[in-house]
């Protein structure tokens, strides 16, 4: 795979040297811009990326209908665990333990925090999220060992194999269609960012497209780079009816380097 990228760059990459340095993972802190949803998908500023945020490009690159590979919620023994909370930080708390297992065979350990009173609510709350999770490719959930659930209206966020949720905002994804979108944003942060955000392939297609997707890669392009080019890439290759013909050619002018190292490093290589 990688040699045929190789071959696919060789042209490119002769003088070419990388500026960015990624930032460790820990650091990694990612929330949604803008934090409401817009129905401007253009940006229409000039000299500005062609998009303001990706995850509200479109709310059926994901929808309700497609296949999920979630298969059942199984109640496990309540313990100690650490979870991440953006209203509070780290927190130490014994939540309700549940083990959600998917046709592929992985299986992700749900953490619902004991605000939500009983382990039957928490099943419940925990419910609404784990079809959409299942609509997620393999490969996207691969370091998802773990889903944080909380109240509030904070942003989820990836990362820590881990998809963090917390439930007011979630809730209004749900009301607006795009939490299958949002999960694709995070579970690329948790399953792909390690593999493929600093590596000299991805940075280097970065460097020849010489712009960003959107002003949130723009503004914190090592940590939002790829997760807020591989929602696309992914519309692109499987759901490209979705989106407008213009949408399809700025995002193709915009990031073809990019477009090629997704297809050819997640993807079948036959292009778009
Ligand atoms: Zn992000």
């Amino acid at each position: 795979m990688k040699h045929i990228f190789f071959i696919l760059l060789f042209g490119l990459v002769l003088g070419c040297s990388s500026e960015i340095t990624p930032k460790p993972e820990s650091t990694s802190t990612p929330k949604i811009e803008p934090s409401t949803i817009s129905t401007v998908v253009f940006n229409n500023i000039k000299n500005e990326p062609p998009f303001v945020g990706t995850v509200f490009l479109s709310p059926d690159i994901l929808t309700y209908s497609d296949p999920s590979s979630f298969e059942i919620l199984v109640k496990i023994n309540d313990e100690q665990r650490e979870m991440y909370d953006r209203r509070y930080g780290w927190i130490n708390i014994k939540p309700f333990l549940f083990q959600a297992e998917f046709s592929d065979g992985l299986i992700i350990e749900v953490q619902v925090n004991p605000e939500f009173e009983t382990k039957e609510i928490a099943e419940d709350i925990a419910l609404q999220y784990l079809s959409a999770v299942g609509q997620l490719p393999t490969y996207l959930r691969e370091d998802v060992d773990t889903i944080w659930l909380h109240k509030g209206f904070e942003n989820f966020g990836g990362g820590n194999n881990n998809l963090l949720i917390h439930h007011g905002k979630g809730l209004e994804y749900i009301e607006q269609e795009i939490l299958e979108e949002i999960f694709l944003h995070e579970a690329t942060h948790t399953s792909l960012d390690s593999d493929h955000l600093s590596s000299s392939e991805w940075i280097t297609a970065q460097e020849y497209d010489d712009q960003y997707i959107s002003n949130y890669a723009r503004d914190n392009p090592e940590r939002e780079d790829l997760a807020e080019t591989f929602p696309l890439c992914f519309a692109l290759k499987y759901k490209s009816s979705v989106l407008s013909e213009e949408v399809i050619q700025t995002i193709k002018e915009t990031i073809p380097n990019r477009l090629k190292y997704c297809d050819v490093v997640f993807f079948d290589g036959s292009g778009y």
